[in-house]
């Protein structure tokens, strides 16, 4: 298969933690027989630097020309001041907007060996394999709001959903549900909110369309229970933007460290493939406190890209063995200082993006099995 993969690196540890990703999909590319073209871009703070905008114009045409995108993350002390008229993480909420990206997922997958990182009871962690699916461009973030009020003593949010909204981030998450262990937790808070009544009553309809998944309807103060007290009975949980918001947050606290979590923002506009076109990044910031040092854990950039290669290039056996690698080196022991234990050695950002090459160079197929 050819691609083009627009690269963000962004600021702070974005580049160092995108350059290990992207080894990884070089390794894929020839150990499977892909072409990946590499298109790098401007975004966030580095891009208001150098070109005044937090989001080039030129980034939004190659980000919308490509099969998908790769960002690192962006921000810093340096772009902070609230008065700027211009901030870094304005570039991703415009890219999301300029690539029509609906649905923010986020898997959680905790590996054995990293259950001392968490801050949960092992007994608790036993299990846990969810991807939590978040309504991305609708609901209170971007309902009608009024900050001013009367004399700056009443301000109001709206969480407003249309039909369609609803409609096709349960039908995304429906999807992939069918695709895993078909059990599917749909949240609201239909016991109060009218939004929310709508949002059960349309998920209730298209989920009739899926008569072999499980489905429950879990209200949001209940889900932000079991996720700390049973997360493993869970598979898919798709919700609206502001409970998406903070559910997934928690859910991504059930792994223990920020350095090994991906995500996939997935909009309807497929790519050339016929796959949607999505953006990939990292849950974790730029890390300001350790940029530069290359001791920032690369995992989670690789595991995006990981993802990338899932939903935008439909490449399942290749997505699996980047994820099946990074799994062998966590399991040989190897540890950037973020998941490591106190006094145990550590691995640099490159080491740690080195071995899980050569660990995917050694399972990959014989040329006979390739797809
Ligand atoms: P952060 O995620 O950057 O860092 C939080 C803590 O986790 C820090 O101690 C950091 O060292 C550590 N950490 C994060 N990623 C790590 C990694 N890969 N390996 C090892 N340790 C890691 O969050 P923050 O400090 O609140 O924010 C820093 C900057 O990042 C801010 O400017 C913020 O606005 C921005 N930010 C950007 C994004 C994004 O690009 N999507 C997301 C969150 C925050």
């Amino acid at each position: 298969m050819e691609a083009t993969l627009v690269l963000l690196d962004g600021d702070g540890i974005g580049p160092e933690v995108l350059r290990e990703a992207r080894k990884v999909l070089d390794t894929v590319a020839q150990t499977f027989g892909h072409t990946f073209t590499y298109d790098h871009r401007l975004i966030g703070g580095c891009a208001i630097d150098q070109r005044g905008t937090s989001l080039p114009p030129d980034t939004v045409e190659a980000a919308q020309a490509a099969d998908a995108v790769l960002l690192g993350a962006v921000g810093g002390p340096k772009w902070d001041d609230p008065r700027a008229p211009d901030r870094p993480e304005r570039g991703i909420l415009g890219i999301r907007k300029a690539l029509g990206l609906f649905a923010n997922l986020r898997p959680v997958h905790l590996h054995p060996h990293l259950v001392q990182a968490s801050t949960l009871k092992p007994q608790v962690l036993e299990g846990v394999d969810l991807l939590v699916v978040r309504e991305l461009t609708g609901g209170i973030y971007f309902g009608p709001r009024q900050e001013a009020g009367d004399a700056g003593q009443e301000a109001y949010d709206t969480m407003l959903y249309t039909r369609p909204e609803i409609e096709r981030v349960v039908r995304l998450a429906a999807d992939a549900a069918m695709g895993r262990r078909r059990r599917l937790a749909s949240v609201d808070k239909a016991n109060v909110l009218a939004s929310s009544r709508l949002w059960r009553r349309v998920a209730t309809e298209v989920l009739a369309e899926y008569p072999d998944l499980e489905v429950e309807h879990v209200l949001v103060d209940a889900m932000a229970m079991h996720l700390i007290r049973r997360p493993g009975d869970f598979d898919v949980i798709v919700a609206g933007n502001l409970f998406g918001d903070i559910l997934t947050d928690e859910a991504a606290m059930l792994a223990g460290s920020m350095g090994m979590l991906p995500s996939a923002s997935l909009g309807d506009s497929p790519n050339r493939h016929g796959h949607p076109r999505g953006l990939y990044e990292p849950i974790h910031g730029s890390a300001p406190d350790i940029a530069g040092q290359g001791i920032a854990n690369p995992l989670a950039a690789v595991l995006s890209a990981a993802l990338l290669l899932r939903y935008s290039l439909g490449l399942e056996q290749e997505a699996q063995a980047v994820e099946q690698a990074v799994a062998q080196v966590l399991d040989e022991g190897v540890r950037t200082p973020d998941i490591a234990h106190t006094g145990t050695e550590t691995v640099t950002t490159q080491v740690m993006g080195d071995l899980v090459v050569q660990a995917l160079r050694a399972s990959a197929p014989a040329p006979s099995q390739m797809p």
